[in-house]
């Protein structure tokens, strides 16, 4: 049975599907105005690992994965531009250009990373009926009110408005061009804003005509439109990042639920952020000039399964603190999974070990302790190919396929080869050790032989690996 954390009852709880054996989930794809960074990809490889987790267990899973094309502006509080259009502004290109360019990228970047494809990934900009149709309901049952420069939800009139993020939501900080006066309370938000006026001199490049102006929707009001229009009023699993808790899920729920009168979502699944060591812990943000791009990874060498297997290291509700240390010693254990499995035992996986594997992910998702349970029938040669093989359904990290690729070797582990080799030349026994236990820090080993050195994949050693997985 599986058991996961809902934020919504704030408690492990027992997943129990609307319908027999089929589970609607909806995630919160991108806002394409830049490329998705290692944060953002943490929490879609965590969707796909829930995903994959209900697959291995015989559901069928009606997926959708929004795109965010317009409405996102660079302020919570409803104000300030729209990304994409700012974005568009700096670069000098139409919103529609930079908004399909990022979401190609997105794309690319989570098939590298071996997500499973959605039923749907629809686009906020071709949804608008549905959320003029969705506001319009809102309207006819007084939760809407109108200002200046949009038409609102009144949250005082929504009784259970902020129980995802616990009874005491502060709110956002009210901004410059909405202050408080224009907003009922400080919690409202924005369903449909009115574009600004030309004397502003700002024309906007998207938007559409509707009862109450031209304008464009709100952000909140597309997950509400499109998550509902794919997998009916009441669905299974909603997934977002930790950050969307306060603002964009608390508003998400209080306008479906205002409007349908139903219950919207029934697990709400979180994942921690990814954070980075500057001089404190910080977050990774898309405007916080620190992002790390999946292509900056694969610039150095790695793999973005890399990647993918360091977020299993650590579990979905910690935080997952980044650096390439870390990112060293999930690629030397990605390699030497795939070199343990060139020589695996054949024969059927035992039932006893896909059972533990799984009551691991049936548990909360905790993949590191599956990960940790792999690795000790390693050591114990009891890891079967096709175990490994079935298990791979889950981690996603294409063991067979990877298995049949000669390995590209890195140029910083040729490089290190090298030196190492002109160091030994020279009789610097001592210093050219410390370059091999580097590179077999990196997952790659050296062997030398009469005719040179060969470096060889795999090196991980199980010291290696019980600090990793702290086994
Ligand atoms: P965005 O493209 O900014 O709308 O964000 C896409 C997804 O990435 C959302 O689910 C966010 O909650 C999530 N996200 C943003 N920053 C981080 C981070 N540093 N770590 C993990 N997830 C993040
Ligand atoms: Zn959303």
């Amino acid at each position: 049975m599986l058991r996961f954390y809902n934020t919504l009852t704030k408690k492990i709880e027992a997943f129990k599907s609307l319908k027999k054996r089929t589970v609607g989930m909806y995630t919160c794809g991108p806002t394409v105005y830049q490329h998705s960074h290692l944060g953002n990809l943490r929490t879609y490889i965590f969707q796909d690992l829930v995903k994959r987790t209900l697959l291995i267990m015989e559901y069928r899973v009606k997926q959708v994965i929004n795109i965010t094309d317009v409405g996102h502006l660079t302020s919570d509080a409803d104000t300030g531009e729209d990304k994409i259009e700012q974005e568009a502004r700096k670069k000098n290109k139409s919103a529609h250009t930079i908004a399909r360019f990022y979401e190609q990228e997105f794309k690319k970047d989570i098939k590298a990373l071996n997500i499973l494809q959605p039923d749907a990934f629809p686009r906020a900009s071709e949804h608008i009926k549905e959320q003029i149709t969705l506001i319009k309901q809102l309207q006819q049952k007084g939760y809407t009110y109108k200002t200046n420069d949009g038409i609102y939800f009144n949250t005082r009139t929504f009784k259970k408005y902020g129980i995802l993020a616990g009874m005491n939501v502060k709110g956002v900080k009210a901004g410059a061009r909405v202050s408080i006066k224009d907003k009922k309370s400080i919690n409202d938000f924005a369903l449909w804003k009115f574009s600004p006026s030309l004397e502003s001199g700002r024309k906007r490049q998207m938007e559409w005509k509707s009862p109450w102006g031209t304008g464009f929707p709100g952000w909140h009001i597309e997950c509400s439109a499109m998550s509902m229009k794919y997998l009916g009023d009441s669905f299974d699993i909603h997934i977002g990042g930790i950050d969307h808790v306060p603002i964009h899920h608390t508003n998400e729920i209080a306008q479906s639920e205002a409007a349908t009168g139903k219950q919207f979502v029934r697990y709400w699944l979180h994942p921690n952020l990814l954070m980075l060591k500057e001089k404190n812990k910080i977050r990774m943000g898309k405007s916080k000039g620190n992002a790390v791009l999946l292509k900056d990874l694969t610039a150095y060498g790695y793999s973005p399964l890399d990647f993918r297997y360091l977020t299993l290291t650590v579990h979905w509700r910690s935080p997952l603190l980044f650096h390439l240390e870390a990112l060293d010693a999930a690629r030397a254990a990605r390699l030497g999974l795939i070199a343990y499995l060139k020589e695996a035992p054949a024969g059927k996986a035992q039932h006893i070990h896909k059972q533990k594997i799984q009551s691991c992910l049936e548990n909360n998702l905790h993949t590191p302790k599956a990960l940790a349970h792999i690795w000790k029938l390693i050591h114990r040669n009891e890891a079967t190919k096709d175990l490994l093989l079935w298990a791979d359904h889950v981690f996603g990290l294409s063991l067979y396929k990877e298995s049949k690729k000669t390995l590209r070797i890195p140029k910083k582990i040729r490089e290190l080869a090298k030196e190492r080799e002109s160091l030994r030349k020279r009789k610097q026994w001592k210093e050219a050790d410390k370059i091999r236990s580097v590179i077999e820090k990196m997952g790659w080993s050296l062997r030398d032989t009469k005719k040179g050195y060969h470096i060889r994949a795999g090196s991980i050693t199980i010291e290696n690996v019980k600090r990793f997985h702290k086994i």
